[in-house]
């Protein structure tokens, strides 16, 4: 038999999966690690911790699948955005792997989006001025840890991290650069102007691969540990959102992949860069000629999760009492509601500040409430806003990318036949649920046979992925959304100059509360 294994380095756990040449689950495994939290705004991981984890799920695949000398092809990699570690001139981390997750970099992005200077760079690199992008990361760095900045020999991610372990060379691929925010898209080289504002040369950086290069020679330490031969090619692979595009197969142009699980994000593949004027969405690389435009929404499942926990908490403890899923419970709370939820609208603007309006300041809000509603219009009306929001992350790529032609959609909403029903209906698209295990995982492997020539093409995904449900849009629900979505948008632009005024009173009054 041959195998090849896709590994997806995450924010919380290292995932690898051994898989046939036909891209059948072979064997799986899972190694989580802790996220330091010391401060609100932080949060950061052990280098150290990560490697472990891959190289405890590489071996455990390795054992689990039996596999001899000679029947491992490859091993291709995924892995999260977004996180930076410092080395030192001994080539040991100087810093823990500071994640997307991390908060603390906000002030240097705010200055960079109101001097004007993050436009300019955007224009160039397709990520969008946020703290979670390592450009905004360095930027606090050298500003408030000069030391600890200047000392620095390289400025890394996690999984140029694990390279280097295995392989003792700094290199990162395109696709992780590509979310730096320092590497421009279009020439595919590093970007001047953000290292220039940085005050670092290129030797301070990786050197540049493609997705689709690959490396052979592991440490014999390590490959008499896992039992990989020195001959394996070690495929660099790409970042965990696109390849969870290539995962679910939506690569084609025109299919769209959405994801609603606790956050959610929007991803359409492109065959060259673009950027969208108002930097509000990313385009990171899946190949030089395959590129991934999105995104990333925070408020998706967690805002349904606050509805069930606030508005809902006696049918949660019945729910628990009974062993069934309270999510279940107030879908069907929902489904008794007509499409529209007769005129409730929610902007489901309650945490953290991504796409698509980007506004440190937004919070949520039902409108349209009369005495003729109910608990069960809210629920609907949140599940309906957390799909309208996404539908205005879709009209932004639409200006970009063109018109959608299906989605693939995921994540944990895709329980609910009620929500995968309402995504086809406000989207007015074809919706399917892809049968996807470790999607990420699965791109990877996909990239990685493509590199090494086992596949001609990546559209080979579409043998390899099965279908779950298929959703068409529903005339009578799509005419009730067309009416309500052009005043769901208005709304969005009509509040927004009071966003920034409650969130001020609520900074000031909610922590007197707190200090009480
Ligand atoms: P994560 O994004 O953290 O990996 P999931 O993809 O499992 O998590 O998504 C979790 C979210 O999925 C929950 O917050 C909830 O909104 C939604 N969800 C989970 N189960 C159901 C269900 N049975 N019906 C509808 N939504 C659900």
């Amino acid at each position: 038999m041959d195998y090849m294994i896709g590994a997806d380095i995450g924010t919380t756990s290292t995932k690898s999966v051994l898989y046939d040449m036909n891209g059948k689950v072979i064997a799986y495994a899972n190694k989580g690690y802790q996220l330091y939290q010391d401060t609100p705004d932080m949060a950061e991981e052990d280098p150290e911790d990560i490697f472990d984890a891959v190289v405890e799920v590489l071996g455990q695949v390795m054992r689990k699948g039996n596999v001899k000398p000679g029947e491992l092809k490859g091993v291709s990699f995924s892995s999260a955005m977004h996180s930076l570690i410092l080395m030192d001139e001994n080539d040991k981390p100087m810093t823990r792997a500071i994640t997307w997750a991390d908060n603390r970099a906000a002030k240097y992005s705010e200055e960079l989006k109101e001097n004007g200077l993050g436009q300019e760079i955007y224009l160039k690199t397709g990520t969008p001025i946020h703290p979670m992008a390592p450009l905004s990361k360095m930027l606090w760095l050298k500003n408030e840890k000069p030391d600890l900045y200047n000392k620095a020999k390289k400025f890394i991610d996690l999984k140029t991290y694990v390279f280097f372990r295995l392989f003792g060379v700094y290199q990162m691929e395109y696709s992780i650069a590509s979310a730096t925010g320092m590497f421009n898209i279009f020439d595919l080289k590093w970007e001047k102007q953000a290292l220039d504002l940085l005050e670092i040369d290129e030797s301070r950086l990786p050197k540049l691969v493609e997705p689709t290069d690959s490396i052979k020679g592991i440490n014999a330490n390590y490959g008499e540990l896992l039992g990989i031969q020195q001959d394996v090619p070690f495929v660099f692979g790409a970042s965990d959102g696109v390849l969870s595009n290539l995962g679910v197969n939506a690569i084609d142009p025109g299919v769209v992949a959405v994801t609603i699980g606790t956050s959610g994000a929007v991803r359409v593949v492109v065959d060259k860069p673009v950027v969208d004027p108002n930097g509000r969405l990313f385009c990171y690389a899946l190949t030089k000629d395959k590129w991934v435009v999105g995104g990333p929404v925070n408020n998706g499942g967690i805002v349904f999760r606050w509805v069930r926990d606030q508005l809902f908490g006696p049918e949660k403890i019945t729910a628990e009492q009974m062993q069934v899923s309270s999510y279940d419970i107030l879908t069907q709370i929902a489904e008794k509601i007509p499409a529209g939820s007769d005129g409730l609208l929610f902007h489901p603007y309650l945490g953290g500040k991504r796409a698509p309006i980007w506004n440190a300041y937004a919070r949520g809000s039902f409108f349209g409430l009369t005495r003729q509603h109910t608990r069960a219009h809210m629920v609907r009306s949140a599940l309906e806003g957390i799909v309208y929001n996404l539908y205005m992350v879709m009209l932004m790529i639409e200006g970009v990318a063109g018109k959608p032609k299906s989605i693939q959609a995921t994540g944990g909403f895709a329980r609910s036949s009620l929500w995968r029903q309402m995504l086809a209906d406000i989207f007015e698209q074809d919706v399917t649920i892809p049968e996807s295990f470790e999607s990420s995982c699965l791109g990877a492997d996909v990239l990685g046979m493509y590199s090494l020539g086992y596949i001609d093409d990546l559209s080979e995904v579409k043998n390899m992925v099965g279908v779950t449900n298929v959703h068409h849009p529903d005339e009578n629900n799509f005419e009730v959304y067309r009416e309500l979505l052009p005043i769901w948008i208005r709304l969005s632009k009509v509040l927004a100059p009071e966003y920034k005024s409650i969130a001020e009173f609520q900074k000031k009054h909610m922590k007197e509360h707190q200090e009480k």
